[in-house]
């Protein structure tokens, strides 16, 4: 295993592998990047031998070798995870290089959260071994990993890079097709971005909404709340890039430059004042269901497009988001239609595209597939349990 970058998610992937039992070099472009890579990693595997998770940790780390040469690393590598800056032109280069450098064999796997898996792989002579594999952060904690597909990986590529994930005690889920944000970020979109609507055309206050996504509808953060933990200007920037248009309420806070935790003031005050300052009874008034309804159809796409199962999108939301329960089965107990009646009357009011209902939740409804009371939604039911899922 080789693993290209020793910042945040590199260091991470790469004690994770150590973890796993794979010998792994991790490879930077600057030695004291590295240096400081390893010492996570050597106070993260301590803390863990602290806990009694790990018996030695001198063994661990000895599987690991780091490098700043790309062709040590990766000359007899049989997969290397690429976890570099997420800037195309960068990823190509890398890509490029590696393509001449690793052995024929090797698979290449990108950990980017939002470029194109079929772009980085345009780069090399061997799309079919280039696919994505999304660990999230902080790796060693996130049990979740998002398997990518690019146009042209094979299916041997996607399943050796989904074993390998299963190999290290995680749980991968595959995304079929490299739709922007695959599916765990494409879900939680509308999770962040409606709430920001709404406070932007005065319909709702941040505490309102973090109050009501939180202790009505159990989210384990409310969407402001975890703006400011992510950093405002992150999602921003995907959503920039991906083309689409950033809440008026999101804009200003990114031209005032209140990011969130990072700068001590985001959505709330985390300097002069208690942070997340919201109450249990804040959320009274607040319209869950838009927001709800807005996943719910993200959801819907993902499967009438082929990119991702019922299962894989819940499976996602509770690993990746740390959801209590997937939007696929919360929609099929509560009823596809009521979504579906949300969705149609919010597009007829408003004419916002973001609220046109998807046509595999149309045909779902249309055939009488509103959910669990009805034996068959997104999932199938047999005795009010989910059977199997999907088209
Ligand atoms: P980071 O900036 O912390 O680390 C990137 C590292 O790559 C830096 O140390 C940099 O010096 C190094 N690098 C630059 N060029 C390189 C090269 N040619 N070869 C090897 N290393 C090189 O970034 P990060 O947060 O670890 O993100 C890395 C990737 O993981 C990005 O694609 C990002 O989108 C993705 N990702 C990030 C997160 C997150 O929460 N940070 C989560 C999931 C995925």
């Amino acid at each position: 295993m080789a693993v290209l970058g020793a910042g945040n998610m590199g260091h991470g992937i790469t004690e994770v592998v150590a973890l796993g039992g794979y010998d792994v070099t991790m490879r930077d472009i600057e030695a004291e990047l590295i240096e400081s890579g390893y010492e996570d990693i050597e106070w993260s595997v301590g803390k863990l031998a602290e806990n009694g998770i790990v018996d030695d940790p001198d063994d661990v780390l000895a599987r690991i070798d780091t490098t700043t040469d790309l062709a040590e690393a990766v000359g007899d590598a049989d997969l290397v995870v690429e976890a570099a800056p997420e800037r195309m032109a960068l990823k190509k280069e890398i890509y490029a290089e590696l393509d001449e450098l690793a052995p024929d064999g090797a698979i290449l796997a990108s950990n980017t959260s939002s470029l194109s898996i079929t772009e980085i792989a345009s780069a090399t002579d061997r799309a079919a071994q280039v696919v994505g594999t999304h660990y999230f952060n902080p790796p060693v904690k996130m049990d979740l990993v998002e398997v990518i597909y690019g146009e042209q990986t094979s299916d041997a590529t996607a399943e050796t890079a989904h074993d390998f994930v299963e190999s290290l005690g995680k749980t991968p889920i595959y995304v079929r097709k490299d739709v922007q944000g695959f599916v765990v970020n494409s879900v939680l979109g509308p999770f962040m971005v409606e709430p920001a609507w709404m406070v932007s055309n005065d319909e709702a206050t941040i505490q309102e909404a973090d109050a009501a996504m939180v202790h009505q509808r159990g989210y384990p953060m409310g969407p402001f709340e975890l703006a400011d933990l992510t950093g405002i200007d992150i999602g921003y920037s995907v959503r920039e890039e991906a083309g689409i248009t950033n809440p008026p309420l999101i804009e200003e806070r990114v031209a005032a430059e209140e990011l969130g935790r990072k700068t001590g003031k985001g959505y709330y005050d985390y300097e002069n004042g208690d942070g997340a300052d919201y109450e249990t009874g804040d959320g009274e008034g607040f319209d869950t269901l838009r927001v709800e309804a807005r996943m719910v159809n993200e959801a819907a796409k993902l499967i009438g497009m082929d990119v991702a199962t019922p299962e894989a999108i819940d499976t996602g939301m509770r690993l990746g988001a740390g959801f209590s329960e997937g939007p696929c089965r919360r929609a099929d107990r509560e009823g596809l239609d009521t979504y579906l009646d949300k969705l149609e009357t919010l597009h007829e009011a408003t004419g916002e595209e973001r609220f046109e209902p998807a046509d595999y939740l149309v045909e779902l409804v249309e055939n009488g597939n509103t959910g669990q009371e009805s034996g068959r939604g997104f999932y199938e039911y047999e005795d009010g349990e989910p059977v199997s899922g999907g088209r």
